[in-house]
């Protein structure tokens, strides 16, 4: 980001207050609280049946893969669980709503008060890192998990307005965050933690632009220090990452130019034009009063036992955080590393699997170097090609053998990237590459000997110094032999050559 929102703020003497609420759609096999099959792919109208069309005399079944489904969450939030939790009605009009009211939970919901950790840090050096963990994480608190149902769809157009009710129903589960998030980027992390925790969890499809995973943003500003908080605005269904942080930036800068100019600002809701990057007022927000909550009664209390409690704990799968702090541990990468091969499950798969047959066969005790060809080389070809990780060309063990060949010296560290490429268009294996690019490693001592030797020849101002101890001087005369050979010559063979050669020139 150009423009750093936390700077701006700072000089004015105000502080950034922003807490998310998120609302995830559930990959149950039905809705919420009918039979009719969740389906996005269905034709219009036709995944819907008389409860979610809000036909007179029909009455709600609950479906009870919802609730385990928003257990798991809350269990893996940290958040508190309500033994009965209740739902109830919220009444407004819209032709979204074919009822006249949604089934959410309003006065008790399933759980409360969470939290998801967030890494800030970069780059943390290997052995330090728990300290500095402590230190660079922050905890951005879960105020409540409520279940609910989905509207339908809308779609406007200049011959007029089409409803679908495909969507009427669709479980979510509406998590509200505390306003802890002080920065764009905080609430950028919370969202994709929160994210890879539902992937991981297997609760929710996690597909941002099928609106399986959609946020409003709150945001106010207050003086620094200040205890009281400011008056908020909403903006509304925010479906990608950068858009929430575009947002928030947009709406404190919009926010802190009123207060500058002594004007009020005004609760509100807003929507983010993704095109032009703005901010458009949808209305002046009603009070939360004005839906008239009461409660659902066509609808038991909501019943989640110690025992299913307690099954649900017992088959909760490895989360991000406990996957990042193993990976930290078993195969010696940074944290910062941990974090990113963890924020999408399949990515961290494809990296366990290569790490695993890299150390097998290296001499090596770290997979930094299976890190950094995932996070440099396989990503950004994935996302040039459009590619998801679970269908990359090049396999975890395959590009694990990739890099055994440049340890060995079959290949220099130059050459493999013209390799991994042609494993990526052609699917084919490291040595089949390899064979096809007809490549070769000069690793032939005399021939390296000999530009050395030249090299030293030409250069003996450089060599004065390596004898007065600047021992960088090797690695000048390694880099001038890569440059000559055009990244062929084996560098091991080169460092031990231009060293033995040195010595025999000790004055
Ligand atoms: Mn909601």
């Amino acid at each position: 980001m150009s423009l750093d929102l936390t700077e701006i703020l700072e000089r004015e003497g105000y502080e950034l207050v922003c807490g998310l609420e998120v609302h995830t759609q559930l990959n149950t096999r039905t809705k919420a609280f009918s039979a009719a099959p969740v389906d996005v792919w269905a034709e219009d109208n036709t995944s819907v049946n008389e409860v979610c069309a809000g036909h007179p005399g029909t009455l709600p079944v609950f479906n009870a893969a919802v609730l385990e489904k928003a257990i798991m969450l809350a269990l893996a939030t940290d958040c508190e669980i309500n033994e009965l939790s209740y739902f109830d009605r919220k009444n407004y009009f819209y032709p979204d709503l074919p009822k006249g009211y949604q089934i959410t939970q309003y006065h008790t919901p399933l759980a409360q008060n969470g939290f998801i950790e967030i890494l800030l840090g970069e780059n943390l050096s290997e052995q330090a890192c728990d300290k500095i963990v402590k230190k660079i994480s922050k905890k951005i608190g879960i105020e409540r998990i409520q279940i609910e149902e989905d509207t339908a769809k809308s779609t406007h157009s200049k011959s007029g307005s089409l409803i679908n009710l495909n969507r009427a129903g669709t479980p979510l589960l509406e998590v509200v965050g505390r306003p802890d998030i002080r920065e764009p980027k905080e609430a950028s992390l919370y969202l994709k933690k929160l994210h890879a925790i539902l992937v991981y969890l297997g609760v929710s499809r996690g597909n941002l632009q099928e609106g399986n995973f959609r946020c409003d943003v709150n945001v106010s500003l207050r003086k620094r220090g200040a205890e009281k908080l400011g008056t908020r605005t909403e903006t509304k269904n925010l479906n990608s990452f950068r858009n929430v942080e575009k947002a928030i930036e947009l709406e404190a800068l919009r926010q802190l130019t009123l207060l500058k100019a002594g004007r009020p600002i005004e609760q509100a809701t807003l929507t983010f034009d993704p095109e032009k990057e703005e901010l458009r007022l949808l209305r002046i927000k009603s009070d939360e009063h004005d839906y008239r909550y009461f409660p659902e009664p066509d609808l038991l209390p909501l019943h989640a036992g110690k025992v299913l409690i307690a099954r649900l704990r017992n088959i909760l799968p490895e989360l991000p955080e406990a996957r990042m702090k193993r990976f930290v541990e078993s195969f010696a990468i940074s944290s910062y590393d941990a974090q990113v091969l963890t924020s999408d499950r399949a990515l961290g798969e494809y990296f366990e699997e290569a790490s695993i047959h890299y150390l097998a066969k290296s001499k090596e005790k770290s997979a930094k170097k299976v890190a950094n060809w995932i996070m440099v080389e396989l990503l950004r070809y994935l996302k040039e090609s459009a590619l998801d990780v679970e269908n990359s060309p090049v396999s975890p063990t395959e590009l694990a053998e990739l890099i055994i060949l440049i340890e060995e010296g079959a290949i220099s560290g130059k050459q493999a990237k013209e390799v991994f490429l042609k494993m990526f268009d052609e699917k084919i294996s490291a040595k089949g590459a390899v064979k096809e690019l007809s490549l070769k490693v000069l690793d032939d001592l005399a021939v390296i000997e000999k530009i050395a030797s030249e090299l030293l020849d030409t250069n003996p101002a450089q060599i004065e110094q390596y004898f007065a101890g600047k021992d960088r001087v090797l690695g000048f005369f390694v880099g001038q032999i890569m440059k000559s050979t055009k990244g062929q010559a084996n560098p091991q063979k080169a460092s031990d050559v231009v060293r033995k050669l040195l010595e025999q020139r000790k004055p």
